[in-house]
């Protein structure tokens, strides 16, 4: 047997390479030459992320009676945007390198971190990264919200078509007062976060359910970003999917709250498989935090580019319900029957990103050891319940047609039906060895080999992906034995 287990730590170039190889994330638009950070889930992705946004979903909202789930559109009323802060505020400071016309944001090259336009002249320019020139523009706060038109004319086409009609003429001026007019009519956002629907919909909650604080709305989906540079593969996209609750609290409880949700924070992290030496928890000092957070927590993990965040856990205070109130002009307040008093709760906010878990779980299950003829065996350590599939199941040789064709049978047995169902793979192609190669690659837990004496006791050899230790038992008992491994977890 093997075991000179060594280089755990994955680099990201293997993480990569593997995630395209066996199919998880493949580079998006790649045959038009890609586009700048944007990727594709393929097969096995798509099913690792479906088991990620499944328990998530099933932890926090199906096993609790005080959380209500919720999908809201990615396109909302301009108003949301305006009366949350985000159209005036949500952005970055941006430059341009003259020489080259690459952007970045302006604190990642260098710059100091400016609050408002412009900065002082006594200032030695950093190089850009790019060139090497220290030719830049003035930073900008360039807002991060995508924008697009809403109905079925194009406003910019409409206006320059107006103008270029023979019988018009406009003044310079005219023609910017009436293009700004013409855009801010029809402009709406790609939702930047999806925090902002549940403040949006709290009060139809309120009214549908009758909830006793505290009580919770989560809500996973789709949130964009313009970022100015995104960058290390899925970790920081244009586009990316959110699993975020906002937890209603009244407000001496908040400090409460806020310890339980740290503590499901942990308990989620532990669940999901993450190496736990890895994940750092950093109290965000008060300058750094969102001015209408009294406390925000940053759960870290070490990533093979450094350490970054991977979750945020935020104490909002009444912020965004306030907000809402004042610029809707609607009572959003909670009435307690008990003490007959009339208040907007606070709130907090456990907001985990679906892209990053997946990019977490892969750097933790990651592993390479060398076999005893001193070759690298490549594995994905996944807990069973996130792995794609569950088992897979061989023919011992493909090109005997009984053997392949009880494999199917035991294949069919092993997945179960209904709610006892367990996604399984059937691989008939290549030598067993490349097989077991493939599904260790992709993280499946057991590999099930039907050989000739199945056919003559119904028996089948059951492979464990860590151990690589092999058992034979009994083919009937192959979908119970699968079971048990997912629930002993
Ligand atoms: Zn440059």
């Amino acid at each position: 047997m093997p075991k000179q287990q060594k280089n755990t730590d994955a680099s990201m170039d293997k993480i990569v390479s593997l995630a395209k190889r066996r199919g998880f994330v493949y580079p998006g638009s790649e045959m038009y030459g890609g586009l700048a950070n944007s990727w594709d889930y393929g097969p096995l992705g798509t099913a690792l992320k479906n088991n990620i946004k499944k328990e998530w979903w099933r932890m926090f909202v199906e096993e609790r009676d005080d959380v209500y789930g919720l999908d809201g559109a990615i396109i909302m009323n301009r108003k949301v945007w305006q009366a949350s802060g985000h159209e005036q505020t949500f952005s970055d400071p941006m430059v341009e390198c003259k020489k080259c016309g690459n952007r970045f944001r302006s604190d990642e090259v260098g710059f100091p971190n400016i609050k408002e336009e412009g900065m002082s002249e006594v200032f030695n320019y950093p190089k850009c990264p790019e060139c090497g020139g220290k030719s830049w523009t003035v930073p900008k706060q360039f807002n991060l919200m995508f924008q697009t038109f809403l109905g079925a004319i194009d406003p910019i086409d409409r206006i320059f078509g107006e103008w270029e009609m023979p019988s018009t003429s406009y003044a310079d001026h005219e023609k910017k007062k009436l293009l700004r007019a013409e855009i801010e009519d029809s402009k709406i956002y790609l939702r930047p976060e999806t925090a902002q629907a549940i403040f949006v919909d709290y009060k139809h909650i309120l009214d549908s359910f009758s909830p006793k604080l505290p009580f919770g709305i989560a809500q996973i989906g789709k949130a964009f970003r313009n970022e100015i540079t995104p960058g290390n593969f899925i970790f920081r996209t244009r586009e990316f999917e959110q699993m975020e609750i906002e937890y209603f609290v009244r407000e001496k409880e908040w400090e409460k709250a806020f310890t339980e949700w740290q503590k499901e924070m942990h308990r989620w992290v532990k669940h999901i498989g993450l190496d736990m030496k890895k994940i750092h928890e950093l109290e965000v000092p008060d300058d750094e935090r969102a001015h209408y957070s009294k406390r925000t927590i940053d759960f870290e993990f070490d990533f093979p580019f450094g350490r970054k965040e991977l979750y945020g856990l935020a104490y909002r205070t009444d912020f965004d319900l306030e907000s809402h109130e004042k610029a809707s002009k609607q009572d959003l307040k909670y009435f307690d029957e008990e003490t007959k008093e009339k208040f907007l709760p606070h709130v907090i906010e456990p907001s985990l990103g679906v892209d990053r878990t997946l990019l977490a779980i892969l750097c933790s299950a990651y592993r390479e050891e060398e076999d005893e003829k001193g070759e690298i065996r490549t594995y994905l350590s996944l807990e069973p319940y996130m792995a794609p599939y569950k088992a897979a199941v061989f023919p011992l040789l493909a090109n005997k047609s009984d053997l392949v064709k009880k494999a199917q049978e035991i294949r069919k047995e092993t997945q179960g039906k209904g709610t006892d169902f367990v996604p399984v793979a059937f691989d008939a192609g290549g030598n067993i060895g490349k097989r077991y190669r493939k599904q260790d690659e992709i993280g499946t837990p057991y590999c099930i080999t039907v050989d000739f004496q199945t056919l003559e006791d119904d028996t089948v050899t059951v492979r464990n992906r860590d151990t690589m230790k092999q058992e034979r038992i009994a083919s009937k008992l192959v979908h119970n034995f699968i079971r048990k491994s997912l629930k002993s977890l």
